[in-house]
This record gives C-alpha cells, structure tokens and sequence, in this order.
C-alpha cells in the first residue's frame, strides 16, 4: 500500500517552497497524496498573524486542479495547542495499517526531540525529512540517533510497514520562506512567482499583516 504524506506547518501563508516540498517527497517516495495540515496553534513558535480561515482558504485555492494534494483542516478545528501527536494518533484511526510518512525539512528534524512527546511519532508514522542542499544534519545527540537506528535509504521500504523508519531525501532548494512573504507584503512589494496567483490574490484582498 502507497503510504499517504502529511505535511504540517503554519502556512502564514502558504508558498511554492511548501508546494514543491510537498510533490518533491510525493514522487521521490512513492506518496499516494500529500495532506496539507495547518496548525491551529503551532506549540513551538508564535502564533500565526494570520487567521486560521483565511490561511485555510489560501491553502485550498493553492492546490487546487493538483491531483495528490488535499488540505486537511482537523487542527483547526481541535482546541488548544497544535500537537502532531494528537495529529497523527487521529489519522491513524482513521487509516488502520496504511503507512504514513511525516514530511518534515531538515531545519525542523533537527529539534525533533523538543515535539511533545516525541518518542510516539516514529510508532504512528515513518518520518520523512527533506534535505535541502546547505542545510545541517544532526550529527550528534537523540535526533542523530533516531536517524541512525531507524534510517532507510529505499522508499520501497515504506510501503513494507506502516510506521517506524526515517528517510532522508534530498530535494532542490527554493529559498522561499512565509517571514519573507510577510516582511514583503508589509513593505508593499511583490510577492509575484513566490506563492500561486490564486493566493497573491487573496492576499491582495486582505489587509496587511504583521511580520
Ligand atoms: P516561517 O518563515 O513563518 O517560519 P515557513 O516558510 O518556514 O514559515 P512553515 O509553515 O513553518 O513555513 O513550514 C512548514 C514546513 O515546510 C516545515 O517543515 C519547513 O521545513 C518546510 N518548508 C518551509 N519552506 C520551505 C522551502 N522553501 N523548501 C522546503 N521546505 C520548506
């Protein structure tokens, strides 16, 4: 069974790096689709400036006519702080034994053992960790342990369970991050060819928000 990819993040807002990320991992490792799921309440970093309904709207109408891309709104909809445990434990109900891989980039594994209760992820799903030419690997530490006890180089082997290894696949960069959109947007420049044009356009509609 092709094993399904989530991708969470704050979409503050949604851009091509997140877009290209998300098909990158689904063609390099075999991704049925990917679930585009914004947090609520990200529990490592601040809150979004932007509201959850309107960062929601700009995720559906970027991927939409993609095949393989969905949005996937539970965390909006849960209380409180987003957990990617509580996440994954809620999709894995739903899922039974098809297998699931954690697309993280290589910036956010790095500090993978401040998740909240980090050592449950690798049971609910594979983690999947894009590497981005230039950015560091763990070499030291439980996160550079996780790696070297479950690391698998053959996507073949994803499919073989349905949680438990670590890939790490590398993917060109796009330097492209939401800070710089909204540092953009509140400068009142051009974030043309940075996000889809449906998202520029809603963009466009809102106010200007705060870096
Ligand atoms: P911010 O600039 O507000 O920190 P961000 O652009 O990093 O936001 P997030 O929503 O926090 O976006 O990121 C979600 C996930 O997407 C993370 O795993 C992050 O590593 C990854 N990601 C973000 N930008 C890129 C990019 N340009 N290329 C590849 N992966 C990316």
């Amino acid at each position: 069974m092709n094993p399904i990819g989530i991708l969470g993040g704050t979409f503050d807002p949604v851009h091509n790096g997140h877009l290209r990320l998300a098909i990158e991992m689904r063609e390099a490792l075999g991704l049925s689709s990917v679930k585009l799921i914004p947090a609520l309440y990200p529990p490592l970093r601040a809150a979004p400036g932007m509201d959850a309904s309107r960062r929601l709207r700009m995720l559906e109408a970027a991927i939409e006519g993609e095949n393989g891309l969905e949005v996937d709104a539970r965390e909006l909809q849960r209380e409180g702080l987003s957990y990617t445990v509580d996440t994954l434990r809620s999709l894995r109900e739903e899922l039974g034994n098809t297998p699931i891989c954690l697309i993280v980039g290589m910036d956010t594994f790095c500090h993978f053992d401040k998740w909240h209760q980090w050592k449950e992820l690798p049971k609910l799903a594979h983690i999947s960790v894009a590497h981005r030419p230039g950015s560091a690997r763990p070499e030291s530490g439980a996160v550079a342990d996780l790696m070297t006890s479950r690391g698998v180089n053959d996507p073949a082997k994803l499919r073989e369970r349905c949680a438990g290894h670590v890939i790490v696949q590398k993917i060109p960069a796009l330097d492209i991050s939401a800070t710089r959109i909204r540092a953009l947007l509140n400068a009142g420049k051009s974030i043309r060819y940075l996000v889809p044009d449906p998202v520029n356009e809603i963009l466009k509609r809102g106010e200007l928000h705060h870096a």
